[in-house]
């Protein structure tokens, strides 16, 4: 009987697949080809999951609220989810900060003039205006902008009140899970189509962008991708190992479709499904996997704050500036704040970088600077935010059930 390939290895094919097709591509000058031709397909396949990624979000978290059962359960699995992010955030902002200050003190970053470089930031609005913005005024809206923090906070008002009504809010109860069985199948089938979307985009990446990796910014993009693989091997390894005992080989497996899905798609938010798989075969209580996952998808980003962290430390040294302690300080607390305000998507994190450097004074344009490779560090920070999120599932089920079992 033939054996049917498991979805990791259908994606590490496919993304090896890729890897050999971009190189072909780029050698040929088939760049453009790629671009039209080939990522179109990825795209097709991230639209797809763009488009459940609301119901998702807002079924599975009213349905692990349900399954909880009362929101003094909700509010238990809530806070220990929260700090984990923040411990688990705040490391990734000292990890990126010492291995960029490292790679600066010993003159391994180069020295860019930012002269006629331009970026234009949004503006920031500032934190109280952010925190009201957390609240819908439109239910709708919020769907349609597909703002999840608002939708997060849609299903828990929702998830509580269903809770609260008891027999009277049975229908609803039964309407929220029919709805998520059927998401849940249809999550499967896009799934399934996975490799397509890694071989397309792997393709186009490495055809169009692949010789930035050999560019000025090789040292840049290798520093932030050395603080993602210490943070995925001291943090997640030891947090997972000590909580819940699974060793690093085995959650790095279990975790890899996910991993190399949002390493290719570069968004937190698209992967969402992907991550439930591996966080549910990993062990994590379904509950609780579709509690955190949608809330890590949208607010815990360690990928991101390190980027922004070894992003901040060159963009100085280009500025000309020797940071202090205090601006070091500055930059562990801009990053820890900016990376929860970053969204789930492609180069959120770069955006929201403004924020970090509006705080050290360097002017926003020096973003000029990294904007074309953003790509590529992307690609590492959507990684490691899906894995932080996978780990947290993981160890708040350990947390929460004494009977842990894989
Ligand atoms: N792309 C990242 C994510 O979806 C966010 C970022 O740009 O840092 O997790």
């Amino acid at each position: 009987m033939k054996k049917k390939l498991t979805l990791p290895v259908q994606i590490l094919i496919a993304l090896l697949l890729g890897i050999g097709v971009g190189i072909v591509c780029y050698a040929a000058g088939l760049g453009s080809f790629t671009k039209d031709y080939l990522k179109p397909f990825g795209d097709i396949f991230v639209n797809l999951l763009k488009f459940i990624v609301v119901p998702v979000v807002l079924f599975s978290m009213i349905e692990g609220i349900l399954s909880m059962g009362d929101m003094k359960k909700v509010g238990a699995v809530g806070w220990k989810t929260v700090a984990y992010f923040m411990v688990t955030t705040a490391i990734a902002c000292v990890i990126g900060l010492a291995l960029a200050s490292v790679f600066n003190g010993a003159g391994l970053f180069p020295t860019l003039s930012a002269a006629g470089v331009t970026y234009e930031a949004s503006e920031f609005s500032g934190f109280m205006s952010v925190l009201v913005s957390i609240f819908p005024s439109n239910m709708w809206k919020a769907f349609s902008d597909a703002n999840m923090l608002q939708v997060i906070v849609i299903a828990l008002f929702f998830g509580g009140s269903i809770l609260a009504a008891g027999e009277k809010g049975r229908l609803c109860r039964d309407i929220v899970s029919s709805f998520y069985a059927v998401i849940d199948r249809l999550m499967a089938f896009i799934i399934r189509l996975s490799p397509i979307g890694v071989f397309t985009y792997m393709a186009w990446v490495v055809a169009t962008q692949g010789a930035e990796i050999l560019g000025s910014l090789a040292l840049v993009i290798l520093c932030a991708y050395l603080g993602y693989a210490l943070h995925a091997i001291i943090v997640y390894s030891t947090a997972v190992k000590v909580f819940s005992g699974i060793g690093p080989l085995a959650f790095f497996k279990g975790a890899f479709a996910a991993m190399m899905f949002a390493f290719t798609s570069t968004s937190s938010a698209a992967t969402l499904p992907v991550s439930k798989e591996c966080a549910e075969q990993l062990g994590a209580d379904r509950d609780i996997a579709a509690f955190v996952l949608p809330l890590g998808a949208t607010i815990n980003m360690d990928g991101t704050a390190i980027y922004q962290c070894v992003a901040a430390v060159f963009l100085a040294a280009c500025a000309g500036m020797h940071l202090t302690l205090g601006q070091m300080v500055t930059i562990v607390l801009t990053a820890t704040l900016s990376s929860i305000g970053t969204a789930g998507t492609p180069g959120a994190g770069m955006i929201m970088l403004t924020m970090v450097l509006t705080a050290l004074n360097i002017p926003v344009d020096y973003i000029g600077l990294i904007v074309a490779v953003d790509r590529l560090f992307d690609m590492g920070r959507t990684c490691m935010n899906v894995t932080g999120d996978i780990s947290c599932s993981i160890c708040v089920t350990r947390w929460e059930r004494k009977n842990f079992r894989r």
